[in-house]
């Protein structure tokens, strides 16, 4: 069912879905499943998994030859969204990326996808890959999600790239895409990237997701400055739960996104990462907890394969 589905049906309700990654290359999918397995009582409208770029490395290979190998250290996007629909009978989301693919690429991603009975899918650009200063795009590749949401809507409409393919089928996706309540760490301003926000929504998408954030009031500006704009769509927030000592300057470098005085000061008084995991799940399961009287429809965990700080924060909000 689309998200946008499930937002209806809800009627009012707050739901609880969640964000996995792959495994690492290597491992098998028993961890994901036993991750999900006891997130499941909350009867989440949806589980998004994250996809990851193939990055590249060169190894000697002898006689002063070098090997270019492929390393895509989290594989397996469609196939566990797969695994997960079957087993659990939950919608499985994928997240799509610009970044390595070209547009012919992704028309045979979606293609799977809709084989699969998968009914959404999360547009997003990705980031610059290692030895990159910036994101760069496939030659004949979509640059920015925009142009990828606009690509996934002509193909529900029955536009395909190949014009022998137009019409013979359509795909129906709902599409939703990212949003930045601390603004996404390239734009130049705040409004300069609402503006590119609204044009995804413009082009077709039909929810958004939002980046982590630490303090409610930076989501509610957020959703006040996109409805201002004319921004109409549900905003779904985002929340990840602090849970170690290095993520207080890990998160601020990697995303862009501030940690409150109050919640630093706890951090820091903290004596080890038991503790500040404890922290973590007080925090966020405040910030739910508010989240949850405003009225928001769904909140979003991303709990990167670990559920029991989830089922805390959900119990205690809840
Ligand atoms: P865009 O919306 O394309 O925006 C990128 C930048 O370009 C912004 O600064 C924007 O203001 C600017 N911009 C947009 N359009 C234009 C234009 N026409 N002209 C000039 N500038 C423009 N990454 C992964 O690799 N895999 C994932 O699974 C993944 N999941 C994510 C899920 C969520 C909810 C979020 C918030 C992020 C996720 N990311 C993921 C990270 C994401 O790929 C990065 O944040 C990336 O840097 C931006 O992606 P975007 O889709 O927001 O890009």
């Amino acid at each position: 069912m689309k998200v946008t589905e499930h937002i209806q049906r809800a009627n009012g309700k707050t739901q609880f879905s969640f964000e996995i990654l792959p495994p690492l290359k290597g491992q098998n999918i028993r961890g994901i499943f036993d991750a999900i397995e006891p997130l499941m009582e909350f009867k989440p409208p949806f589980i998004d998994v994250t996809y990851h770029r193939e990055e590249y490395e060169y190894k000697e290979a002898g006689n002063g030859l070098w090997e270019k190998r492929t390393v895509r250290k989290r594989p397996g996007t469609v196939g566990i969204c797969s695994a997960i629909q079957n087993r659990f009978k939950v919608d499985a989301i994928p997240h799509i990326l610009c970044g390595g693919f070209t547009k012919e690429d992704t028309e045979n991603f979606l293609i799977d996808l809709d084989f699969l009975g998968i009914d959404n899918v999360v547009a997003l650009r990705g980031d610059a890959v290692k030895n990159e200063t910036y994101f760069k795009a496939e030659a004949k590749g979509n640059k920015y999600a925009s142009e990828l949401v606009t690509q996934i809507t002509e193909l529900n409409q029955g536009i395909y790239l190949d014009p022998e393919l137009e019409n013979t089928s359509k795909t129906d996706f709902c599409v939703g895409v990212a949003g930045y309540p601390e603004k996404h760490m390239e734009a130049p301003n705040f409004d300069t990237d609402l503006k590119y926000l609204k044009q995804k929504i413009e082009n077709g998408a039909e929810y958004i997701v939002t980046q982590m954030f630490f303090d409610n009031s930076k989501f509610f500006e957020f959703v006040d400055k996109c409805r201002s704009i004319g921004i109409d769509v549900p905003i779904i927030p985002g929340l990840k739960p602090l849970a170690t000592l290095n993520q207080l300057n890990l998160l601020p470098q990697r995303f862009k996104v501030d940690l409150p005085d109050d919640l630093v000061a706890e951090v820091l008084k903290a004596k080890d990462n038991a503790a500040i995991r404890e922290i973590g799940i007080e925090w966020c399961a405040q910030q739910s907890k508010e989240l949850i009287v405003a009225g928001i429809p769904i909140v979003h965990y991303y709990s990167m394969g670990k559920s029991d700080n989830i089922i805390q924060i959900i119990k205690k909000a809840i």
